[in-house]
């Protein structure tokens, strides 16, 4: 273990963020990685629990408590503490095929669940595993390990985000032949086209897609499966098939005015600036914030995002809607250790509002009830009440001018089409693919289901669970015998 009495006696740092000021002016990642020597000291704050919370992974009241793909959090935290870094990259590979991804978008669970920080400040797990992972591809220790032997079976994987990823990795690994089908002209899926280059710089993404391919994972993009090829020749064609499509079905909202130029699903605005900085594409100017006044309907990261994108764009002011109220500063008595912290905290976009603007831009309980427009029907403001008035019996109506509005109030579920081109059914929610819990296989046989189609719009790391442990199913339906851990 590290440090005895470490977690009391060293003060817990993260990774320093670029000054919000300068990092406004480029679309590069605004963390800077830990120096090495800042790892270990950090590594040393990690007390080896005998029961370590940081790997759990459950879901504790509707919050993800522990890391979902069950990291072995303390033993590389030992390893980097000991300078032992191949080591801990080793570690650390074996539980996570994209370690690059988590350590820079992940929300951390782990952290929030680690014993050290019932007493005093969890260990800062993400910052070790961003050092970890940087030195592994430093050093040249990444590099391709195409398999010894092929099985001859082939399993077709749909949708190219961190679930198809994972589960084309897994599968590739021991020696089944992986084509994965993308409809974007681009692999990643929201990895590439969703979250902003602020948070996973692009060359990262591709850097990963090409490892891929030199172990033998084969990508075809461009191919939107249900259109142009079907779920029959697919069937025909493959082992088994995967469907890792997603779930990015935007939630409308469907109040007067929604008709109008300028109002944007946050998906389509995200999509064309990430789309504009990879190809420079011409930005629609709906699409684009600069000089606007922007507002953005929905609390959530997505809508986070959509602040960082409109001020780099050079937006005149932002505004984010949230349903609910401010976070507490502390956890409450009915959001105890281990479960998530629900609290209040300053993430990267609202940081950058505050500088630019002097204001953070978050306003709580707003309800948007209607759209205003001009005579050329372009948006030019919105009315709201506030949804605390359920709570107090007085309804606040607000006026709010705006050029350009963003709405990101979560998304409905995997695609309809879906259902319907490979027969298979919907959960109980009917929102997304009905699989079972344990094989991940839908209703129909060698068809199976993982990450946000399966279980709804969720986190990077429950995707690559989710990949993981569908490909060891399908190598159990294909092989019938289990090669792979599930996690
Ligand atoms: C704006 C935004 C920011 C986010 N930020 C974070 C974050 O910071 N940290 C975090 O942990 N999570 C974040 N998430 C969530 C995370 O990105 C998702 O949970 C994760 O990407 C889901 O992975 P997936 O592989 O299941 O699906 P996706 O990443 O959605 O990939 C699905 C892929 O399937 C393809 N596809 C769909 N249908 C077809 C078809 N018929 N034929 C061929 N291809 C098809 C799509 O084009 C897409 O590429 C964010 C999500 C959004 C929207
Ligand atoms: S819970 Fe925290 S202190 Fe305990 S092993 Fe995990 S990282 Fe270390």
């Amino acid at each position: 273990m590290g440090q005895l009495m470490g977690f009391l006696n060293i003060e817990r740092k993260n990774q320093k963020e670029r000054s919000p000021l300068e990092r406004v002016n480029d679309w590069n990642e605004y963390k800077e990685a830990m120096t090495e020597e800042g790892a270990r000291k950090q590594a040393a704050r990690c007390m080896d629990c005998g029961t370590p919370y940081c790997q759990v992974g459950v879901t504790l009241n509707r919050g993800t408590s522990g890391c979902p793909i069950h990291n072995l959090i303390p033993e590389w935290n030992d390893l980097v503490y000991r300078g032992l870094w191949k080591e801990a990259y080793e570690r650390l590979a074996k539980t996570n095929n994209f370690p690059e991804f988590t350590s820079k978008a992940c929300p951390a669970p782990c952290e929030g669940s680690c014993t050290a920080g019932f007493v005093s400040d969890p260990v800062s797990i993400k910052s070790i595993e961003r050092a970890i992972i940087d030195r592994a591809f430093d050093e040249g220790w990444v590099v391709p390990k195409p398999p010894l032997r092929r099985t001859g079976k082939k399993v077709a994987v749909i949708g190219s985000g961190p679930a198809g990823l994972a589960c084309a990795d897994q599968l590739n690994k021991i020696g089944h032949q992986v084509t994965v089908f993308e409809r974007s002209d681009r692999p990643g899926g929201l990895l590439m086209y969703g979250i902003p280059s602020m948070k996973i710089e692009k060359d990262v993404v591709d850097r990963r897609i090409r490892l891929l391919e030199e172990e033998g994972v084969t990508f075809k993009t461009g191919v939107d499966v249900g259109k142009d090829i079907t779920a029959a020749e697919l069937k025909k064609s493959f082992d088994a098939v995967v469907l890792c499509t997603g779930a990015v079905k935007h939630r409308e909202l469907p109040i007067e005015g929604r008709d109008l130029q300028g109002i944007a699903p946050a998906m389509d605005y995200l999509t064309a600036s990430n789309r504009h900085l990879l190809y420079n594409e011409p930005l629609e100017s709906d699409l684009d914030a600069c000089g606007k006044r922007v507002i953005v309907i929905g609390g959530g990261d997505t809508g986070e995002d959509c602040v960082a994108t409109a001020i780099r764009q050079g937006c005149k002011s932002v505004v984010q809607f949230g349903k609910h109220g401010r976070l507490p500063d502390r956890r409450t008595e009915g959001n105890p250790w281990p479960e998530h912290p629900n609290v209040f905290s300053v993430d990267y976009a609202y940081e950058e509002a505050e500088e630019l603007f002097g204001k953070d831009p978050r306003e709580y309980y707003v309800e948007t009830d209607k759209f205003t427009g001009d005579e050329n029907g372009h948006v030019t403001g919105l009315t709201t009440g506030s949804f605390k008035k359920i709570e107090d019996g007085r309804a606040e109506q607000k006026k709010w001018d705006a050029d350009l509005v963003l709405i990101a109030i979560g998304f409905r579920g995997a695609e309809d089409r879906l259902f319907g081109d490979f027969d298979i059914e919907k959960d109980p929610s009917g929102r997304v693919i009905l699989a079972d819990e344990r094989s991940y296989q839908t209703s129909r046989e060698g068809i199976f289901a993982a990450g946000d189609a399966r279980r709804g719009a969720t986190l990077i790391v429950w995707a690559i669970e989710e990949g993981r442990k569908a490909a060891a199913s399908v190598d159990l339906y294909l092989d019938g015998k289990h090669s792979l851990l599930k996690s």
